[in-house]
């Protein structure tokens, strides 16, 4: 990718590591999950409907964040091989701003705009 320079390179590398750690961070957090929330909860039928859908809220989370990791991940081997900051549908550079934003994205805007309109 002769598009990033080694200091953006490097610049990006840094935050996909912080954004690793926070991803961790929740994952960890999430692991716990639930039980604390409940255990502040007063028994009834409304509060086991508040519980359940903490755990869909912590489950979803957990999922999303789970996902990011995947990309976070794949986005550092492709650091290494040289191929990061390429778009991995149509190949084309992915722009720096992008890049900044979300350091993890596998796709330029364009290819990511008619992934979610195909979904
Ligand atoms: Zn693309």
């Amino acid at each position: 990718m002769a598009e990033l320079s080694d200091t953006q390179k490097a610049e990006l590398k840094q935050k996909l590591l912080t954004l690793r750690d926070d991803l961790e961070q929740i994952l960890a957090a999430s692991r716990a999950g639930a039980q604390p929330v409940d255990l502040d909860q007063p028994i009834g039928r409304l509060s086991r409907m508040d519980a359940l859908q903490q755990q869909e809220l912590t489950k979803a989370s957990r999922d999303g964040a789970k996902r990011r990791l995947q990309l976070v991940d794949s986005a550092r081997q492709a650091l290494r091989s040289n191929r990061y900051g390429e778009c991995r549908r149509c190949e084309e550079p992915i722009s720096l701003a992008r890049l900044q934003a979300q350091p993890e994205t596998p796709f330029c805007l364009d290819c990511q705009g008619r992934i979610e309109k195909e979904h």
